[in-house]
C-alpha cells in the first residue's frame, strides 16, 4: 500500500551567533518549501559543540525568526538534551562492530591525503580494537557509491554522488571530549522529527551522502534534499559568525525578506507589503526551479 507522506520540514540553527543573512535564507527556503507543499515546519537548536554554543544566542535566533515570522510548529527540539537517544544510536552501531575507537591526533592524520573535506582518514585505527573511554569514535565506511538527488544542486539539478571511504574516511561520529559529532546527531534527529524534506545550505552538500550512510546503517528512511546557496560576502567568504556577518534585526524584517528572495531567485512580493503578507506571497510563488544551482553566491 502507498500511504501518502505528509511533508515536515525543518530548520536547525547551530547557536554560535545571532542569525544572519545567510542563516535567514536557509530558514526562510525551509519555511517557504514547507508551506508551499502544506507541510509542517519544525523547529531544532543544533548546539551538540556545546563550547561553540550559548543559550542566549538560541534564545535570540527564535527570537528574530518569530519578528520574522517565521512561525514554527511544535516544540522546539534541543540536541543538548538528546544524548540518551545519541548514545542508543552509537551503541547499535557498535553493536553490529560498526565503530571503532581512534586515538589519532590531528597531527598524525595531516601527513594523509586530501579529500573533499581535508585529510582522507587512512584507518590507522580501524583494527586496533581500543577501548571506547575518551577516545574518538569514528564509523567503519566503505567505497559504495552513495547517491542523491538535490533539488537545485548537481549538475543540471541531477545527481550527486560520493564514495565515503575514499572521499572522506571512517569519520567520527563521538568526539574524544564525549561530545557526539553534528553527522550522528542530525541523523537520528531528523528521523525522530520525521523529517521528510531536508532544506538547507549547500554548505553541507558534502555532508549529506554522510548523513545517508548513516540513515542506511540506522534503518532510517532518508529525506528528500534541497541545498540553497550560501552566502558569501564580498571576498567570497561564507557569511558567518567567524566572517564576522552581522546579525540582522527586526525593524529590516521586510527590506531583509525581499532580499533574501532575490537571493533565492523567487519572485519579489513588493517590499511596501506587511511581513506576514510578503510571506503568504512567497509561499504561493514558491519556485524551486528557479533557486539558482550553485553552492555559494553573493548578494545580489
Ligand atoms: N546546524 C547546521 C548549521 O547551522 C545545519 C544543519 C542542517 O540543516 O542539517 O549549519
Ligand atoms: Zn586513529
Amino acid at each position: 500500500m502507498n500511504i501518502p507522506q505528509k511533508y515536515i520540514g525543518r530548520f536547525a540553527p547551530s547557536p554560535s551567533g545571532p542569525l544572519h543573512f545567510g542563516s535567514l535564507v536557509a530558514a526562510l527556503a525551509s519555511y517557504l518549501d514547507a508551506r508551499a507543499h502544506g507541510g509542517a515546519w519544525l523547529m531544532r537548536i543544533e548546539d551538540v559543540d556545546e563550547a561553540r554554543c550559548k543559550s542566549e544566542y538560541a534564545d535570540d535566533i527564535l527570537r528574530t525568526l518569530t519578528a520574522f515570522g517565521l512561525n514554527w510548529d511544535g516544540v522546539v527540539m534541543v540536541q543538548s538534551q538528546r544524548k540518551t537517544a545519541y548514545e542508543q544510536a552509537l551503541a547499535r552501531l557498535s553493536k553490529v562492530s560498526l565503530t571503532y575507537a581512534c586515538t589519532c591526533s590531528r597531527k598524525e592524520i595531516a601527513d594523509s591525503a586530501l579529500g573533499i573535506e581535508g585529510p582522507i582518514y587512512p584507518g590507522t585505527c580501524r583494527t586496533l580494537a581500543m577501548a571506547n573511554k575518551n577516545n574518538a569514535i569514528r564509523v567503519l565506511t566503505n567505497d559504495e557509491l552513495i547517491r542523491f538527488t538535490d533539488r537545485a544542486q548537481g549538475q543540471g539539478r541531477g545527481e550527486i554522488s560520493q564514495r565515503i571511504e575514499s572521499d572522506i574516511g571512517d569519520f567520527v561520529i563521538k568526539r574524544r571530549d564525549g561530545l557526539f559529532a553534528y553527522q550522528l546527531a542530525v541523523v537520528v534527529d531528523d528521523a525522530a522529527q520525521g523529517v521528510t524534506h531536508v532544506v538547507r545550505g549547500a554548505d553541507l552538500l558534502d555532508s549529506t551522502a554522510r548523513q545517508i550512510y548513516l540513515q542506511q546503517l540506522l534503518g532510517f528512511i532518508m529525506p528528500q534534499y534541497l541545498h540553497v546557496p550560501t552566502v558569501t560576502n564580498d571576498a567570497g567568504q561564507k557569511l558567518s559568525k567567524q566572517t564576522l556577518a552581522p546579525g540582522i534585526g527586526a525593524a529590516d524584517a521586510v527590506t531583509v525578506i525581499e532580499a533574501a528572495l532575490r537571493f533565492l531567485g523567487q519572485a519579489s512580493t513588493g517590499a511596501n507589503a506587511s511581513v506576514a503578507g510578503m510571506l503568504a506571497a512567497a509561499v504561493k510563488n514558491w519556485q524551486v526551479s528557479a533557486i539558482p544551482g550553485v553552492r555559494a553566491s553573493a548578494i545580489a
